[in-house]
């Protein structure tokens, strides 16, 4: 599988190019970090090759627990071939802990546990600042039916269930995530990437962060702390990509 076909589209932390196979593309993780709707940004060696460690990780464990995802297999230790899905421009953020924009909009303490776990729709518009969406809006502008709708958010809880017990495990908390998803023939599949850029990660007992707060709010050195936050979710898998740097195809990391 040849890598860099003509470029689709460029966005603010991933480029996704065309392959010989149009129901395919390739998304590249670069190592640009922004924050802010882009007012902060950095370029930070390697991120992109965390971020792409720690996503393809939780796209083949969902895929082994039943998620359906684009994801196919690495292409290099930045790059991972995907199904070519037909994005649908919504966020669907799931909240275990308040954090984040959820404090500062509803009277929630940082770090108080959701219950029930808390499930925010966003519209995926940059230039309106991704506004918070509801049911009714959603059908109105037809971005998805109903039934894509309760299959999107069935999928996020599953997803959410799935990726907090693993995470516990680890003594990581899952804070919150955003997911996004597309349709790919008659299907809805999970898109995009899950990694430190899109969720909220905290260390179980020091409660620091692991994920892009550590940029946003200059909580420390964010090389180092993606470096180790993926080392800890995908144990050898970064070592496995040094050895053998860009030799990934057919199938799955050999
Ligand atoms: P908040 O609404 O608190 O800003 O974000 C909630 C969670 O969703 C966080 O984990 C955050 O990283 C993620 N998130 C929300 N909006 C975006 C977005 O536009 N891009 C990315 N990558 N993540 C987002």
């Amino acid at each position: 599988m040849k890598k860099g076909g003509p470029l689709l589209y460029r966005g603010k932390a991933k480029s996704v190019y065309l392959t010989d196979n149009p129901e395919e593309v390739s998304v590249e993780f670069r190592d640009d970090i922004t924050a802010f709707d882009g007012e902060k940004s950095a370029v930070l060696e390697d991120k992109g090759v965390y971020n792409a460690a720690v996503s393809s990780f939780f796209f083949e464990y969902l895929e082994i627990h039943g998620v359906k995802t684009h994801y196919i297999h690495m292409l290099d230790r930045r790059t991972m071939l995907v199904r070519r899905l037909s994005m649908i421009p919504l966020e669907i953020i799931v909240r275990n802990i308040a954090a984040g924009s959820i404090v500062k909009k509803y009277p929630f303490t940082e770090g108080q546990v959701l219950k029930p776990t808390v499930m925010v729709i966003d519209y995926k518009d940059d230039a309106r600042h991704d506004p918070m969406i509801n049911d009714d809006i959603i059908f109105a502008l037809g971005l998805v039916t109903r039934e894509e709708l309760l299959t999107m958010r069935k999928m996020a809880l599953k997803v959410n269930d799935l990726l907090r017990t693993y995470l516990a495990g680890l003594s990581i908390s899952l804070v919150d995530f955003k997911m996004e998803f597309g349709r790919y023939r008659s299907e809805i599949l999970v898109g995009d990437e899950l990694s430190m850029d899109s969720m909220r990660l905290w260390d179980g007992k020091t409660r620091d962060s692991l994920d892009k707060d550590v940029y946003r709010f200059d909580k420390g050195d964010v090389r180092t702390t993606y470096a180790a936050v993926a080392e800890r979710i995908t144990p050898g898998a970064l070592h496995r990509f040094e050895a053998e740097k860009t030799v990934f195809s057919g199938g799955g990391q050999e």
